[in-house]
């Protein structure tokens, strides 16, 4: 099923049928803030107001015409501008080929400049999201060239990925900036663990590694990105065990996915961040929400049905 509705992704015009019926729209709304800036600005500071900080992301990927990029580069700019204003505790996380990658790197790592260097002038990070396996070492790289001059640029790494311990290590000696996620795209077995159990443990694994003082010391900054309770039990035991302060590391969360663990997090004392996503172009991010838990497929087809 996972499989099937990861394919399902790359056929964006499902997408536009799927976008005409009312109650997928009202489905979508549990996991995307809404359409416009102004939606996600809304939410992102009722986050604010509840002692959270938060990442944003206009949705938008793999776009086609250097436009397309500018656009979405522009969008970030007036969200930092907006940030700024409102004083929220907000970093941008965006994905490369939203700002241009497909198109040529140069036009890519010059939006993406742009936007680093007005987040340095609000004070606030920015997150570069690991899209599929074929962006991974380019991602990598680009972060690599970087984030010498811009410590306040992170990156991502895929739990699910037979090649991310290395790539880990590769992060530590640059000190970086970096989310750890399970992975949400279709990969073959050959390149990803097809087992939930291996992945699972690769996770673990890696969040043992981020958290290790000599990691810590080359002043890597983890945020473990996982709904997942017993990994974040898992972070937690490990920062407590290791003397580890709470500003030092951070959980991270996706908006509409459990935020019954918000309070308890947050009153636990731990650092925690919630992305909150908007935009038009919602399909292959609602997708993957959907292949990660298909009790919402069946909640939104028995709710068609009716
Ligand atoms: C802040 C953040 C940033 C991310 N950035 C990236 C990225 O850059 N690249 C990338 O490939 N992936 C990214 N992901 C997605 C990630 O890779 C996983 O696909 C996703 O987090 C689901 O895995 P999990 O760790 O929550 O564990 P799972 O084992 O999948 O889920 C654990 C529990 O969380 C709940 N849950 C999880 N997903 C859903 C859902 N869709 N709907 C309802 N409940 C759910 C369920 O209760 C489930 O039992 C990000 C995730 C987060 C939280």
């Amino acid at each position: 099923m996972r499989r099937l509705l990861l394919r399902l992704a790359d056929r964006p015009r499902l997408g536009a049928a799927m976008d005409r019926v009312a109650l997928t729209r009202r489905f979508v709304r549990r996991f995307v803030a809404g359409r416009q800036a102004s939606d996600a600005l809304a939410v992102l500071g009722a986050l604010d107001a509840d002692g959270l900080t938060s990442a944003v992301t206009c949705l938008g990927e793999n776009v086609r015409v250097p436009a397309d990029a500018e656009r979405a580069t522009e969008t970030y700019l007036g969200l930092l501008d907006a940030i700024g204003r409102r004083k929220l505790r907000t970093t941008p996380s965006l994905k490369l080929t939203h700002l241009g990658l497909d198109l040529g790197e140069g036009l890519c790592v010059d939006n993406l400049t742009r936007v680093v260097a007005r987040a340095r002038a609000v004070g606030t990070r920015v997150w570069i999201d690991m899209e599929s396996s074929r962006y991974t070492e380019p991602t990598l790289d680009l972060y690599a060239r970087l984030r010498p001059a811009n410590p306040h640029l992170g990156c991502v790494v895929q739990a699910y990925l037979r090649r991310t311990p290395a790539d880990v290590e590769r992060l530590i000696a640059l000190g970086a900036t970096v989310r750890l996620c399970k992975g949400a795209y279709r990969e073959p077995a050959a390149l990803a663990y097809p087992d939930k159990r291996d992945v699972d443990a690769s996770y673990a694994r890696l969040a043992e590694r981020l958290l290790d003082p000599d990691a810590l010391a080359r002043g890597v900054y983890p945020g473990f990105a996982t709904h997942d309770e017993r990994l974040q039990r898992h972070v937690r035991r490990l920062a407590a065990e290791r003397g580890i302060a709470a500003d030092r590391f951070e959980i991270q969360m996706l908006y509409g996915i459990r935020p019954d663990l918000h309070a308890r997090l947050r009153d636990a004392g731990v650092a925690l961040r919630v992305l909150v996503p908007f935009g038009e172009d919602w399909y292959g991010y609602f997708m993957r929400r959907l292949a990660e838990r298909p009790a919402n497929l069946l909640f939104l087809l028995r709710n068609l049905l009716r």
